[in-house]
This record gives C-alpha cells, structure tokens and sequence, in this order.
C-alpha cells in the first residue's frame, strides 16, 4: 500500500526544524530495525540482532511469552529507549542520530503510542487530553486542533462524551480516547502495547476494529498482544522468544 502521509519537515514546524529531509518511495518501509540489540545495564539481553521492516497499511502483532523482549521493543522502536548496537528508522529517519528535543518532536509528528494503562490527563477533559499533543508539537492553530480533536472523538464514537474527564467514562471508552489522543497528529505509525489487557473481551473487539479500519487506510499498526483470538485479524504476525524473532508469517 502506498504510504500517503506528509512527511516533515513542514515549513509551519514550530519545534526543532532541521530534521534532514527524506522522501520515501511507496514501497518503502515506515519502521526498519537493522541488527538491533538490547542489553539493559544488569547485563539481560533483551534484543539479539532484530532485521525487520515494517509498511503503511500492516496490522502487526507482536507475540510472546511475558520476558519474550516485546516492550523493549516497542521501546526502542519508539526511541523512548536506547539501544545497545544496531539502528531504528522511522518514517526514513535512523532515530539514534536525533537529539533528545529532535526525538521527542520526531515521535510526537510520526508516531501515536497507546499503552495497556490509558494514561490520559486525569484533570483534563477527554478533548482537552487529545488537544495535548497537537499542541505541544504545534501543527495547528487552537480552534483548528479542537475541531480536529472532536473529528478524533467522533471516529472513536465518544463525541458526546468530550467535555468530561477520563474518570467519568469507562476503561474501555478511556482506551478509545487514548486511541484518539495517539492518532492527534495523524501520524503514519501506531504502536500500541498490550493495549487491551485490561479489557473484556468484547471490548477488546471495539479496540481490534479500530486499528483494523486504520491499518485499511494506510496506517501502519504494530500492536503487542497476549490475546491469540486476535490473530486472524492481523495481516501479520511476529512471535518473539527470548529476544529474538522466532516467527514472521510475512517474512523479512
Ligand atoms: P515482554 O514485554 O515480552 O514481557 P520485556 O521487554 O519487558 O518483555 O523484557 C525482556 C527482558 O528484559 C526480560 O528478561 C526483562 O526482565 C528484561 N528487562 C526489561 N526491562 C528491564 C529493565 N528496565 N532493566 C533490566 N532488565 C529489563
């Protein structure tokens, strides 16, 4: 699928703007690890030489045992953690070349992140907490970024809900606005961590879906699962063991 984002710098970037420009191809890959590795200071490897190449439009699950490496990865990936050797693009960008202010400006334009815990503002309003980091990365004016936010809640089904806080809803409904919050900047990547492991099952499917239509318009979802009901859903799945991938059904 073609990728069909923008692709920064803009010439409206209000953050850090010398980002070198790249211009992907189509069939280029969003996230690209090459030979990464992870060894945290105790001494665990927790990444042995990871390849993998990841696309616009692919709905991927991260599987495995609990200590299988997932989150580090997702960590690394998302440059909220260094590695030890090896190299991360995102969106064409090798991630470890950034400073820390380049690298937050970076994830915040490219990548949404949704976690198990919804980590939502809780003295926030749900539209405020969606607002949060189009603010912060400066795309667009106030007024433009609030109706953007309430298109946001509409496509999660919660735009009757905006002016509440997070307490007020349920923790499925609080998962949906956080699904929102991370589609703020529409950013090309997604990557969520288990983000349905406090969810029933049935509103687990509402998540599923969510990030099924996304993956359909191009997006690229990288989603690490416990649940093994999800699979045929997926368009790919990589199985992780002991830091290594044990299984890609795409191939690399
Ligand atoms: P998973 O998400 O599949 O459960 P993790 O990525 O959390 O796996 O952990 C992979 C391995 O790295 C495990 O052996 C875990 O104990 C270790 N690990 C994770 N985080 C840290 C850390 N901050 N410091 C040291 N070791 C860690």
């Amino acid at each position: 699928m073609k990728n069909k984002f923008t692709l920064y710098p803009q010439k409206n970037l209000t953050g850090p703007e010398n980002f070198p420009i790249v211009k992907l191809g189509k069939d280029d890959p969003l996230v690209e690890l090459k030979q990464v590795t992870k060894i945290y200071p105790g001494g665990t490897t927790a990444l042995k030489n990871i390849n993998v190449r990841f696309y616009s439009g692919e709905f991927v699950g991260v599987m495995g045992k609990s200590g299988a490496g997932k989150t580090t990865l997702v960590n690394v990936m998302s440059g909220i953690d260094h590695l030890t050797s090896g190299e991360v693009d995102l969106n064409g960008i090798a991630i470890g070349g950034l400073n820390e202010n380049q690298m937050a400006m970076w994830r915040g334009l490219n990548l949404g992140i949704v976690y198990q815990t919804n980590r939502l503002m809780p003295n926030l309003t749900l539209l405020d907490n969606i607002m949060l980091p189009m603010d912060l990365c400066g795309l667009y004016d106030p007024q433009a970024s609030r109706n953007k936010a309430m298109d946001l809640l509409k496509a999660v089904e919660l735009e009757e809900h905006a002016n509440k806080l997070p307490s007020a809803i349920s923790g499925g409904q609080q998962q949906r606005v956080a699904i929102a919050r991370a589609l703020a900047n529409d950013p090309a990547i997604i990557m969520a961590d288990e983000p349905t492991g406090r969810l029933d099952s049935a509103t687990s499917q509402v998540i599923y879906t969510i990030f099924e239509k996304l993956a359909g318009e191009g997006k690229l979802i990288i989603m690490v699962s416990h649940d093994l009901n999800i699979t045929g859903r997926l368009t790919r799945v990589i199985d992780l063991q002991d830091g290594e991938i044990t299984r890609d059904s795409q191939g690399v």
